[in-house]
């Protein structure tokens, strides 16, 4: 199997479309047309790991955190980003960072963190702006079924928990075609009247070129009418952060008890105790200073997150219990969950590392340590 097809897998788990604009995602080090030796999967690719890489007989690191940001000018491994890049291209390993794609993902690292902590009822917490279109066009009624099916099958009609999702109405559509145009039905000159089904679906954007190839591979007319339209909807399955509910209510003790226990955390530092008891909780895995306003506005009586400043403490405003976790350890299990994803995805996978096909790195990788 070669790297690519491994990659295939991981664009289907967090495709790259969702990840924010200012990250840095996908393949960064390596070349996808290699055959894979066996896969690592890290929260960090540091130097360490690239070392187990290696020892493991793994040609593909799979990371959360992209190891390369920022542009890199030169590459002399003066510090630890550019060691672990020299180490990765010397030793022909691929790298692949997975990081906003997954957390914008509602399978993603905000669920993982919610199931940790056993949340229900989960939803997004800023569901993603701008992020879909809609598409109108106009068949005859023969072509109706085959052309919305297309479209459904190209990734169209999905709203929250429902497929297939589309509206048509019947119209009158005309043309008349002039001495170049080879009309499907009626003749060239000919003032022609059809009856036609509007069809109208909405998609994701970035699947906008998959969803026009359907339209005109199955389209009946010489020429297509259509239109494509941005929507201002927010989306409600893509987008950061999440708010769950606990199924039983605890005070604030118990609660920061418990989540250090699920979450195996060194030290939580929180807001004041508010003396409320919590049941919905919102979460986001990594820094999420960001996103307290949207805590506080989606009605949580808790908010997990990580990197926290002194002052942003005080925008917990008495409104709900902020909790800094720590950064990793707020995302620690999505590097699991990126192991069974792929270990369940790939079943014909021969790697040649002895250590087996998809592994879970043993490197702790955590820049913070407890005293
Ligand atoms: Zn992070």
């Amino acid at each position: 199997m070669q790297i690519k097809e491994i990659l295939s897998v991981l664009e289907e788990m967090a495709p790259l479309a969702y990840a924010e604009d200012f990250d840095n995602v996908g393949l960064l080090v390596g070349d996808a047309n290699t055959e894979a030796t066996g896969v690592l999967v890290c929260h960090d690719a540091l130097e360490s790991v690239i070392d187990e890489a290696v020892s493991k007989k793994c040609n593909l690191i799979v990371c959360f955190h992209p190891i390369l940001f920022s542009g890199l000018k030169k590459i002399t491994g003066k510090n630890y980003v550019e060691r672990a890049v020299i180490k990765a291209i010397k030793n022909d390993i691929a790298i692949y960072a997975v990081h906003t794609a997954l957390d914008n993902h509602k399978q993603g690292v905000n669920k993982i963190f919610c199931n940790a902590l056993g949340l229900i009822n989960t939803k997004i917490l800023i569901p993603k702006q701008n992020f879909i279109q809609k598409l109108v066009t106009y068949t005859i009624p023969e072509n109706v079924e085959e052309l919305r099916n297309a479209l459904f099958d190209a990734g169209a009609g999905k709203i929250g928990n429902y497929e297939d999702c589309s509206f048509n109405s019947k119209g009158i559509g005309t043309y008349m075609g002039n001495e170049e145009s080879n009309p499907e039905i009626g003749e060239r000159f000919e003032f022609v009247e059809n009856e036609e089904i509007k069809i109208e679906v909405i998609f994701e954007k970035h699947l906008q070129s998959k969803i026009l190839k359907a339209l005109f591979t199955t389209h009946v007319y010489e020429e297509v009418a259509y239109e494509i339209y941005d929507l201002q909807n927010a989306h409600q399955n893509i987008g950061l952060g999440m708010i769950g509910e606990l199924p039983q209510e605890m005070n604030e003790t118990d609660f920061l008890k418990f989540v250090k226990e699920k979450i195996d955390c060194g030290g939580i530092r929180h807001s004041q105790f508010l003396n409320k008891s919590i049941k919905k909780v919102a979460v986001l895995g990594g820094s999420g200073s960001f996103a307290i306003k949207n805590a506080i506005a989606s009605g949580a009586d808790a908010f997990l997150t990580a990197d926290l400043k002194y002052h942003q403490f005080y925008e917990a405003e008495n409104k709900l219990l902020l909790a800094d976790i720590g950064h990793f350890e707020s995302e620690r299990f999505t590097k699991n969950h990126i192991v069974d994803y792929l270990t369940k995805k790939i079943s014909n996978f021969a790697p040649s590392s002895p250590f087996g096909g998809i592994i879970l790195s043993q490197e702790n990788t955590n820049p913070v340590k407890y005293f």
